[in-house]
């Protein structure tokens, strides 16, 4: 790649210091490129991210970039819990569950994928840009603007600096700003729920199994979460419900919440203690109209946010951020070459857009009740469970494995 002299300040500026921001700056670092990170929250925010709820099933493939990049030393050990079986219910009279584990898929043995606390993957890719001493962290303002040219992004920080750059990378989150000053509509699918996480204690150990359970009335998924205790006796509890019945949820004493959490998994895992606080989420997934226009481009849930039904946001983010650093690599040494972010997009898309259709086609059938939706479900775990080659399909999505 032959780099052209600029005058822009950065090649790149990248607006979010998210997951997707931040692998993107490694990224973008690794590949010799000068970076510069935009990230609304503080340093500390960034260097101690709180517990936000969500524990991510990183496949394999989103392993083995973590490895690469350096980032996966910073996350401890204990913290990883391998996922071995997704057991997949539907309500009381639902039949038998579908189960996916390693050895449905071609990759016989070893984990489904693994489960790390989001909160810890943050801090892991903070540590490791710091670490890498050649992206530059902006933290404390946001982008209040920008526009572009020719030749450059012109971008306005609230703290009223100007910083120019040859590319801008949107990564500031499924509601993206950015998306929409650059005049990029977006297909946003409203669920009409919120989803409620936490981490609960339970009384018999989780044996590595997930469990989603599409009951009547309630989706509920059991994950599996590791800390130092390693007693396997730690889940985290993902409930999805009307709004109303959330937010009533949320503001309950914690010890009738866990009677009532205990009571509504049926005691699966025996008692629910809560131990954590109880984070909401509004189910909203979101599919960029288009992922570039003129020296900018959209990574992460800005281009493509998915319900976390089938667990693969983060997945996509990072495989987004690889599509687009190696479509730059083929280009003209502009970042903002347009034939390369036109291949970019053309790729991502093709990556993301048949999951998003099938994700919302679950999460639609599977959380509605009325009586064609309960038999649909009925009858397609049944059939899905005779058909080896749909296991295989599945079980194959889930891991996706290195390489
Ligand atoms: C309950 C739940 C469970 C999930 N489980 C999984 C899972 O199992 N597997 C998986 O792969 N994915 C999962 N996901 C999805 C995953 O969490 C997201 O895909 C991922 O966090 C998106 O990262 P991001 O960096 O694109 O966006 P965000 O995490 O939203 O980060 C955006 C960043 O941009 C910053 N920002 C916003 N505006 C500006 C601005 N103007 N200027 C500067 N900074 C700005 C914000 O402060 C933030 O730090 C789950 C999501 C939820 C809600």
């Amino acid at each position: 790649m032959a780099m052209r002299p600029s005058q822009s300040d950065y090649d790149v500026i990248i607006a979010g210091g998210g997951p997707a921001g931040l692998a993107c700056a490694l990224s973008f670092a690794r590949a010799g490129w000068k970076v510069c990170v935009i990230e609304s929250q503080s340093e500390e925010q960034l260097a101690r991210p709180a517990f936000d709820g969500r524990e991510i099933a990183l496949t394999h493939h989103s392993r083995h970039w973590l490895e690469e990049a350096g980032v996966w030393q910073f996350i401890p050990p204990y913290a990883v819990c391998p996922l071995e079986v997704a057991r997949i219910e539907t309500g009381e009279a639902g039949g038998p569950p579908l189960l996916f584990s390693s050895s449905a898929g071609s990759e016989k043995g070893g984990a489904l994928g693994y489960l790390v606390a989001n909160h810890l993957i943050r801090q892991a890719l903070y540590q490791r840009v710091r670490e890498n001493g050649q992206i530059t962290l902006r933290t404390g303002a946001a982008v209040r603007h920008f526009r572009t040219t020719q030749a450059e992004a012109i971008v306005t920080l609230t703290d009223g600096d100007i910083i120019r750059s040859r590319l801008l990378v949107a990564a500031d989150g499924r509601f993206s700003k950015l998306r929409t000053e650059a005049g990029i509509g977006a297909i946003i699918h409203d669920f009409g729920t919120d989803v409620m996480v936490c981490r609960v204690q339970h009384e018999k150990p989780h044996e590595n199994v997930a469990l989603q359970w599409f009951d009547e009335n309630q989706t509920i998924a059991l994950l599996p979460v590791s800390d130092e205790s390693q007693t396997a006796r730690l889940s985290s509890l993902v409930l999805t419900l009307p709004s109303a019945e959330i937010a009533r949820l949320k503001a309950a004493d914690p010890v009738a919440f866990s009677a009532e959490v205990t009571e509504r998994t049926h005691e699966r895992l025996g008692t629910l203690e809560l131990l954590s606080a109880r984070v909401t989420y509004p189910l909203k997934a979101v599919f960029a109209h288009r992922f570039h226009a003129r020296r900018f481009v959209l990574i992460g849930d800005a281009a493509v946010g998915m319900h976390p039904i089938t667990a693969h946001g983060f997945n996509l983010g990072l495989k987004g951020q690889e599509t687009l650093v190696r479509a730059l690599a083929q280009g003209s040494g502009d970042p903002g070459d347009r034939r390369c972010l036109e291949a970019f997009s053309w790729q991502h898309r093709k990556d993301t857009l048949p999951l998003f259709a099938a994700t919302n086609m679950i999460a639609a059938t599977y959380t509605r009740d009325e009586m064609p939706f309960l038999l649909a479900r009925r009858i397609g775990l049944r059939i899905a469970d005779r058909l080896t080659p749909f296991k295989k399909a599945v079980t194959h999505m889930l891991m996706d494995p290195a390489g």
